[in-house]
Order: C-alpha cells, then sequence, then structure tokens
C-alpha cells in the first residue's frame, strides 16, 4: 500500500447511520493511501465532511463550519477540504458559493476518485462504491449496507434527491462483508438501507447495460427477500445480534414478521417510523399505509413476537397538521405505547414535494409544543414498557467506557449503565455480558453484572 508519512485526516460524519457506514469506507481508502486518523481537526492535512441534508440544522452546522476552515487554512496553507455526502445534491456549483474554501466536492458515489484526490493512485476500483471495503469505526458495532437509495418519495424527504433511485446490494458481497465483520469481533451487525425491507426489488443485474441513474427497478425473479437475506445471515456461525434500520410500514411482510420471530440472533427490537398518526397527514406525506393499517401491522408484529420493544419515528407540524390531526398522533402513541420515539418537528427540505405543494403553516412555538406534548406520552409509555423488566436477567453487548463507568445496549436496544464492572470482574468494551435489571427509567436503566 502507499505510504504517505505522518499525513493525517480528520473524518467528519453528519446525519444517520447510513452516512457512518460511508465514512467507513473513507477511513479504508484514506488509510489505504497512508493517511492516519486523527480527532483533531487543527492538526489534520486532510478534512473529509461527511454531510447530512435531512434537516436545516444539519446544513447549517455545515455551513457554520465555514469560519473554522478559514482559521485552519490560515494556519495551515497546504490543508485540504473535501466535501461529501448528502448535501452533494446540491450541486458543486451552488456549494462552493457557500463554501469558498472547500477543495474539493465529491459525491458519495463517486468515492472511487477519492485517492487521486488525495495525490495518490487508485488504490481500489470497483464498479461500485459500496464494494470499497469499510474500516468500521467501531471494533464491535458493523453497519452493513444492503440497499442504497430510496424510490419511496416522501413528499417530506430529501433522500430520493440526494441519494438516487433505490437498489440493492447483491447478497453474496452483503454475506461477505458481514462474514468478514463477524471474523474480526464485530457483535452488533446493522443492516442498512433507506427501506431495507423491499431489499431485493433492485438486484445488481438489474442495471446492466444502463447507468444507474436512467434504469427503472426492475423486479427480478427468484429475488432474495429480506427475510430471506436475515434467515442466511442468521445461518452464519457465530455469537452477534443482527439489528436493522429503516423498515417501511407498507413493505412489511408476514414472512418477514416470521424471520424476526425465528432467527435467534434477532435481539426482538424495531424502528418502525409512522411519520403521523392522521390519515390526512399521512396521504400527504405519501407513506401509502393508513393509521389502521400501521396499528394492524404492529398487532401482528406483537403477537408473533410477545416481547419485542418497538421505537418509532415521527414529524410533528407537517404543512396542514391541524390541532386535531396531531391529536390522532398523540392518541396512536397512547394505544400503540411505543418503547421509545425519535421525535422530530418538521423542517422544510427545499426541493421535496412538500417544500413545492404545501406552505410550511405550522408556527414554530407550536411544533415545539407538539413534540413536547407527544415526548411526554412517550415518557410514560417507556416508563410502563421498562417495568416488567426490573429484576431481570439479559444479555447486554458493552459499548462504551466513560468516566470510569461501562455501559453497554440492551436487546431492546435501551442504554444500561453496568454495575459493578470492577477490577475484580473485568469486562471489555465488545463484550456480551449479562446482568440483572436492578433500576430503569423511560429513557435508561441499570444493571448489575451476574
Ligand atoms: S422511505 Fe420516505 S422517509 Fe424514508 S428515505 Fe425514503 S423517502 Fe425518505
Amino acid at each position: 500500500m502507499p505510504k504517505t508519512k505522518n499525513k493525517k485526516y480528520y473524518l467528519k460524519t453528519f446525519g444517520c447511520q447510513s452516512n457512518m457506514a460511508d465514512s467507513d469506507r473513507i477511513r479504508w481508502i484514506a488509510e489505504s493511501c497512508g493517511y492516519a486518523s486523527t480527532p483533531k481537526e487543527n492538526v489534520a492535512d486532510l478534512i473529509i465532511y461527511n454531510t447530512c441534508s435531512v434537516r436545516q440544522s444539519a446544513e447549517d452546522r455545515i455551513f457554520g463550519r465555514n469560519k473554522i476552515i478559514k482559521q485552519l487554512k490560515t494556519k495551515n496553507s497546504k490543508l485540504k477540504i473535501i466535501l461529501t455526502g448528502c448535501m452533494m445534491h446540491y450541486g458543486e456549483k451552488t456549494l462552493k458559493k457557500r463554501m469558498p474554501l472547500v477543495d474539493f466536492f465529491l459525491p458519495i458515489r463517486e468515492l472511487q476518485k477519492l485517492p487521486k484526490l488525495m495525490g495518490k493512485k487508485a488504490v481500489v476500483n470497483p464498479e461500485e462504491y459500496l464494494s470499497i471495503p469499510p474500516k468500521h469505526e467501531f471494533p464491535f458495532r458493523a453497519w452493513v449496507p444492503i440497499s442504497y437509495g430510496c424510490n419511496n418519495f416522501c413528499t417530506f424527504c430529501i433522500v430520493p434527491f440526494a441519494r438516487g433511485r433505490e437498489y440493492s446490494r447483491p447478497k453474496n458481497e452483503i454475506i461477505r462483508e458481514v462474514k468478514d465483520a463477524i471474523r474480526t469481533s464485530h457483535k452488533e451487525i446493522w443492516l442498512l438501507g433507506q427501506n431495507v425491507n423491499s431489499y431485493g426489488i433492485t438486484e445488481k443485474t438489474a442495471w446492466e447495460g444502463k447507468t444507474r441513474k436512467n434504469a427503472l427497478p426492475v423486479i427480478q425473479k427468484g429475488r432474495v427477500t429480506f427475510a430471506e437475506l436475515m434467515r442466511e445471515i442468521n445461518a452464519i456461525p457465530g455469537k452477534f445480534w443482527i439489528r436493522f434500520t429503516s423498515a417501511h410500514p407498507k413493505d412489511f411482510s408476514d414472512d418477514l414478521i416470521s424471520a424476526m420471530a425465528t432467527c435467534e440472533k434477532f435481539p426482538k427490537y424495531i424502528n418502525l417510523p409512522v411519520q403521523s398518526g392522521d390519515n390526512d397527514v399521512l396521504t400527504r406525506m405519501n407513506r401509502n399505509y393508513t393509521r389502521e393499517d400501521f396499528i394492524k401491522l404492529i398487532k401482528k408484529i406483537r403477537a408473533a413476537i410477545p416481547d419485542i420493544a418497538i421505537s418509532t419515528d415521527t414529524i410533528v407540524g407537517f404543512p396542514g397538521e391541524t390541532k386535531k390531526a396531531f391529536m390522532n398522533t398523540a392518541k396512536l402513541y397512547r394505544e400503540i405505547g411505543f418503547d421509545m420515539a425519535f421525535i422530530a418537528e418538521y423542517s422544510m427540505r427545499s426541493g421535496t414535494a412538500a417544500s413545492i405543494t404545501f406552505a410550511d403553516n405550522v408556527p414554530h412555538a407550536e411544533k415545539e409544543r407538539r413534540r413536547k406534548y407527544l415526548n411526554e406520552i412517550l415518557k410514560k409509555s417507556a416508563l410502563e414498557k421498562s417495568r416488567p423488566l426490573l429484576r431481570q436477567t439479559m444479555e447486554l453487548l458493552v459499548d462504551e467506557y466513560k468516566n470510569g463507568r461501562f455501559f453497554g445496549k440492551s436487546p431492546q436496544n435501551k442504554n444500561v449503565e453496568i454495575k459493578g464492572a470492577d477490577s475484580n470482574q473485568k469486562i471489555n468494551i465488545g463484550d456480551f455480558v449479562k446482568v440483572e435489571i436492578t433500576d430503569v427509567t423511560a429513557w435508561k436503566w441499570e444493571g448489575q453484572l451476574v
């Protein structure tokens, strides 16, 4: 591998797990080019921002870097800055106007060009950037993309524009990446996609003879579904957990529920975004299910897997969301009783159908009030779901050591502070350990090592 003595790169990832998975590939290329990672921006020779466009606040944080970039470049005139990720949907010309000191703008799908920007010859030249091997950020957690892009065009969402049409990675490539992760002691395998449960609709062969931009999704004969993929991964020998995100309610098949119920490596936690509990809002969001469909699906999942933990994503203050419509979401929250939720105030994204069609007419203060209102309902249900687990013994994956204390993730994906992990009972990050749950709040638990 080429060596670049003493050169350092600083990589900052904004946004979701898919961006983190992309950063794993950036990391592999940078280190294959001889650069060493640094956590300090001010000693780096190369800074890479992997950006997010999902909310205005995420973009503002990137544009807010201009001042620091100027200071860093004044100190080090040879410093190079690369911007990649979802904000590239704006195009280089627009971004250059907002961030004139950035040297290169690189669409994530053209990551193969990164060595050239770093002054190196190609260290890897796969046809598809996801074939670049990952250098995982965590020694115990691996993000494994199974598909890329999205065809759903929810009216609030920028992802189909930022990441393009959906395609599924070849199954063998995914299995190889999962096996590599397990071989290198990764214990939590996250299968990622904007819509994981539509996996298989666009097998790689569907694109033959076409550019990805022009090709339409093709349902392949004898395709492997997400449920089948999950079963194959579950059959790989070793001790590990299989998690996935994001799932779309409209594509949640009975076969997937059956796979979740029978795969012993699936730790019985899902995130299922509802976005709204009001049918009119759901229609205007283009979600393609009703609140009744969603409730029915949750009942079906709970009937098959009674102890499953369910989280959701919700947007409050979507254009035209009346107080009555919002109360339908509040009612759905009470009816379902989520274990966790990620509640966001609507943020208009320019270029989306919602931004063109609807006025952003719910005042900011009202959005905030609705978010807090839902959060109170969630706090109650999360605590109610947690209480029965008190005094239960369960396995945790140790994933953090901070201020002299160990923390782990429960199968339900809750943060648990681990008590009793003193010098007599040595534990390490990445270990599976058994604890008895000794205290629960809505947001985090405590457990004593047993
Ligand atoms: S399913 Fe909807 S919210 Fe999710 S990435 Fe696709 S368009 Fe966005």
